[in-house]
């Protein structure tokens, strides 16, 4: 298998919504073969875990959300003003897909005059003292506002273009009321499936099947989930053992990790949880890491 073709993840985000040292909130960059850079979701701070990852906000123009939890996007306004305050001296689009209500959270943070962050813009576009600084920078005033481009998406292939496809499919997280999907990517050299959140369901197994690596939620221990109603919309470290095991992957990267779960006294638990349903490889995520290739 061609290594240079194969779809390369970076853990950015691996928490939930409850901030810890070590993780908060959930993001995932996908390089793909061209080199083209894809965010998987924004939550808490990934504009600056980005820039620790040693990436750019202006290398990324495209960004697909799993759904609308502030875990997931809450950082979206920092990095969207952020790409284009560097982006100088041309503003290229960014295109953001997800399901409903991403147009309107788009539209709601940037369009004249209600977004809540138009004022931000607007100052930087206007005022000398601003205008000085972009100039710079390298920028031909006048300056243009911020170039955002939302597509609602549903099930299936949403882009296919330059040796990728990003297919999505339903996730089964607190529908009715917060649409979910899960993302799987794939390339000549491989594949990937980011579930965000979701309780195990036939959807995200179909959606896995076969696929190289998948990374998945783990909320917490089955004991923890089972019989309880978060499993309505999460997923333990059985179910995510079990789904790989389901759809056949050769890799399972542990994400969104509860907070409990990242205690050290936990490893030796969590380790013999997810090997007694899965004998694949499994790698417990952490932020800023590499994702390796799959053995
Ligand atoms: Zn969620």
């Amino acid at each position: 298998m061609p290594d240079q073709t194969r779809p390369k993840v970076t853990i950015i985000g691996c928490g939930t919504p409850t901030p810890t040292p070590e993780a908060f909130g959930s993001a995932h960059l996908i390089e793909m073969p061209s080199g083209e850079k894809v965010l998987f979701d924004c939550g808490p701070a990934t504009t600056h875990k980005l820039a620790k990852a040693g990436v750019s906000v202006t290398e990324i123009d495209r960004v697909v959300f799993t759904h609308h939890h502030f875990d997931h996007d809450s950082d979206f306004p920092t990095f969207v003003l952020s790409r284009w305050d560097q982006l100088v001296p041309a503003d290229v689009p960014l295109h953001v897909y997800g399901p409903p209500p991403t147009a309107k959270f788009c539209r709601g943070i940037l369009d004249e005059p209600d977004g809540l962050f138009a004022h931000d813009w607007l100052a930087r576009v206007n005022h000398p003292g601003s205008q000085v600084t972009f100039r710079d920078r390298g920028g031909v005033l006048p300056r243009s506002k911020p170039q955002v481009v939302p597509h609602e998406i549903g099930v299936g292939t949403f882009l296919e273009q330059d040796g990728y496809r990003i297919t999505a499919a339903r996730a089964e997280h607190v529908q009715p009321y917060l649409d979910s999907l899960a993302y799987r990517v794939d390339t000549d050299g491989g594949s990937v499936v980011i579930t965000g959140d979701t309780r195990p369901c036939d959807s995200v197994t179909k959606l896995a099947r076969g696929a190289d690596t998948l990374l998945m939620m783990c909320w917490e221990s089955h004991d923890m989930v089972s019989g309880t109603d978060h499993d309505l919309a999460t997923c333990s470290i059985l179910g995510a053992a079990e789904t790989a095991a389901e759809a056949g992957v050769r890799q399972l990267v542990m994400v969104h990790i509860g907070a409990r779960l990242r205690n050290p006294e936990m490893a030796e638990a969590r380790a013999r949880e997810a090997e007694s349903a899965f004998d694949g490889e499994i790698v417990w995520g952490e932020e800023l890491m590499r994702v390796p290739p799959p053995r």
